[in-house]
Order: structure tokens, then sequence, then C-alpha cells
């Protein structure tokens, strides 16, 4: 069976087309700067050259054809015919409180999707536009949707309510919902294969670690809490994204300097964080640098990150009442051996001894704690194409389409 998962955004889309029988990648690609000028598709066909493909691609249905067409192309095609496409599988952030896992795309459910999108305005509309394309596209291949908060669905509520009065829940659904659902959850089942263990008897935290980062609690294979909030600007500090922030901030520079509620959005979700500290740029290679040559504002981003995480797995392990394992994913997490040191330092008490020597690994699957550490840190490099595809397989199997 060939499964292929899409990743649309607002104007970019990602594909990988999964061979289910081995679960091997056989193409993947970018479809890069929807309805801008100069956009083109980048393929890559397994153990081939990548082929660039320059082409004016104003809206997301030319762009999901032009993948098809390179699909089952003579030269760089991995398939005959595009009925060797057997179903779709589609990344979707905001599930809102309707989804705890992945579902069969139908007219309800896409209705169901354009109701979260006050939610996530950024990103529902285009993960929508990509549905809706490959409807068109491929009108008989089922299609499922995989979301990003469902994971964090089995949270109870005292982790999911905020502090305000009830009634914002009960009429706008104000609420903790996270995100990077299928990333903690790959990883964290990951983490219990590689340990020979069962995720029952194991307690997690997962530090998904990108240009947005967020923490989860994984108790017995369940999220139980996480850093992401009702939306993606919470928890730690980010590429730009303020992370936990005291809410009469907002309020006071929003009266001291007479800010709109879209510059104060500006503020917090791309002005901040990483770049708004450091001064310097919102990318962590960048930051490290700088620090590394003495910038010391650089050099405190690193901090405030570290200290920040720090803190969630202290909270954390106090939430599952004990920890036995730290996995490190994502662009941050699978790469920087600075920022994994900076987190593991002083938490010696909890059980967590960090072997120097193994954590100068780089975007590889390891275990980076010391042989005698009570508790496991790893790295564990994220796959949420691959849960997508499976769970497309499983959804279309279980349904007998
Ligand atoms: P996204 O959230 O967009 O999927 P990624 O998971 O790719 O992002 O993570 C991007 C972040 O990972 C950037 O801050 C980048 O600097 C960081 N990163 C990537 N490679 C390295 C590296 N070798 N060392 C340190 N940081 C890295």
């Amino acid at each position: 069976m060939k499964v292929l998962v899409i990743n649309s955004g607002s104007s970019s889309i990602k594909y990988q087309l999964f061979d289910m029988t081995t679960e091997e990648v056989i193409a993947k690609g970018l479809v890069e700067r929807i309805g801008i000028a100069n956009s083109r598709l980048n393929h890559y066909p397994q153990n081939r050259e990548k082929v660039v493909i320059e082409q004016d691609i104003p809206d997301h249905e030319v762009g999901l054809k032009l993948v098809l067409d390179a699909l089952v192309h003579p030269t760089h095609g991995v398939i005959k015919d595009l009925k060797e496409i057997s179903a779709v599988g589609h990344r979707i952030v905001h599930g809102g409180e309707k989804f705890a896992s992945s579902v069969l795309i139908t007219d309800e459910v896409i209705k169901a999707v354009e109701e979260c999108i006050p939610l996530a305005p950024l990103h529902n509309p285009p993960n929508l536009l990509g549905i809706k394309a490959m409807q068109k596209l491929l009108p008989s291949v089922p299609q499922v949707g995989v979301f990003d908060t469902a994971f964090h669905q089995t949270m109870p509520p005292h982790a999911y309510i905020y502090g305000i009065p009830y009634e914002y829940y009960e009429r706008y659904r104000v609420r903790r919902y996270g995100f990077h659902g299928t990333s903690h959850y790959y990883v964290a089942n990951r983490a219990a294969e590689i340990l020979s263990k069962s995720i029952e008897e194991l307690r997690i935290v997962t530090c998904h670690l990108g240009n947005g980062s967020s923490i989860a609690a994984v108790d017995k294979g369940r999220s139980i809490d996480t850093s992401l909030g009702f939306g993606t600007v919470a928890g730690v500090i980010m590429g730009t994204r303020c992370g936990d922030l005291d809410p009469a901030i907002v309020l006071f520079l929003m009266e001291k300097d007479d800010l709109s509620t879209a510059k104060m959005q500006e503020i917090l979700y791309k002005k901040s964080g990483f770049l708004g500290v450091s001064g310097i740029s919102n990318d962590l290679r960048d930051v490290e640098e700088a620090a590394k040559r003495g910038n010391r504002r650089a050099d405190l981003a690193l901090d405030i990150f570290a200290y920040g995480i720090k803190k969630y797995i202290g909270a954390y392990a106090a939430a599952m009442g004990g920890l036995d394992v730290v996995v490190f994913t994502a662009g941050i997490g699978e790469n920087s051996n600075v920022v994994r040191e900076r987190v593991c330092r002083g938490l010696e008490f909890l059980g967590i001894k960090l072997d120097l020597e193994k954590n100068k690994v780089r975007g590889k699957e390891a275990i980076i704690s010391a042989d005698d550490s009570k508790v496991k840190v790893m790295v564990i490099p994220t796959n949420e194409e691959l849960v997508i595809a499976r769970d497309t397989k499983r959804i279309v199997e279980r349904e007998g389409q």
C-alpha cells in the first residue's frame, strides 16, 4: 500500500510518499513560494538526484498537481500510475476538542476543522486548502486527517482549564490544547521501543525543540500536560515567540505604548524569543555562534531557554510522581548539545546524569545519559510523517476503503 502524506502550509506544501509494506519513503519534497514570485517544486525521488521544477504556482491545487505529476513522471517519478496511491494523510494543526484521534475525512470533518479556524487562524485554512485540492485531484482516494492537538486530548481538566472565569471555556472553548502532539507521541513510543520497555511503565518528558517548541509529560503513554496552551505562544521561549509571560506585561505595554491588538500580537509572536532577547537571530545556530563569541545577550537567550525547559522537566516529574526518561527532539533537540547540556546541568538530584561525550551526537537516535543515570536521557529524531502514514493506513483499512 502506498500512502501520500501532505503537510500544507500557507505558502508551502511538504509531502512524502510511503511504501507501507516497508515503511520506506520512496519520494519526498517541498512546494515553495505558492502564490509568490519564483515558486518551485523540490522533488527528491529515493536514491536519485534532487529535481527542481520552477514554475508559476498560483495556488495549492496547482502545487499538488505538480507533486502528483512528479510522482508519475517517466524520468524522476517513483510510481507508474496515480492509482497506486491508496490513501492520503493530512497534517491538521487544530482539531479543537472534537478530535482525540485521527479520522477519515468527510464533509462533517471538514466542517469541524473549519469551526476550529478561529483557534488556529494561520494554520487550519492552508491545511483545508490542501485537503480540498487533493479531493479534487484524487476524488476516489480516501483521505485521513491527523491532528497536532489530538494526542493532548487526554489531559485532565486541572491541566487544561485556565484560572479565568469558567464561562470563557463554556462560551469560546478557551483552554489549553497543546500542539506538536504527533511528534510527542512518536518520540515517547520510540523511546519505549528503544529501551525495550512497555510505555505503560514509563514516565517520560518529551522536549520538542524547533522553531516552535513544546514540552510534554507523557505518563504511561498518555499526555497529561504540555507547555503550549490555547495558542502557540506559551511555554518556553522560541525563535520569535515569547513563551510564558505574566499577562500584566501585555496590559502594561498596550497601555504604555498605546499598542493595538495586532501590534501586540506581532511583538509576542514575531519579535520575542531568541530574536527579541538576543537581538541577533531567531535561529538557534546564530545565537549559539554569537554566545560563543562572547555576546552577552545571546548567552542570556540560551540560558532563559534552557532554564525554562529545566523548570518544565521538574514540574512534569512532580506531575507524574517521578521520571524515567527525558527525550530531546526536533531541530534544536536533535542537534544542539549546548542546549541539552545546559538543560540537564543541575538536574542530578532528579536522577539525570548526562554523559558529555555521548551528548555530542547530532540527528540520530542515541542514549546520552551515563550508564548509571537513573533517568535515561535520549535523542530521538522526530518522524511525524511516519505517524501520519501509519494512522492513514490503519484507518483506511479499518473503514474497509
Ligand atoms: P520547525 O519547528 O520549523 O519544524 P525545526 O525542528 O527544523 O523547526 O528546528 C529549527 C531550529 O533548529 C532552528 O532554531 C535551528 O537553528 C535549529 N537547529 C537546526 N540544526 C541545528 C544545529 N546543528 N545546531 C543547533 N541548532 C540547530
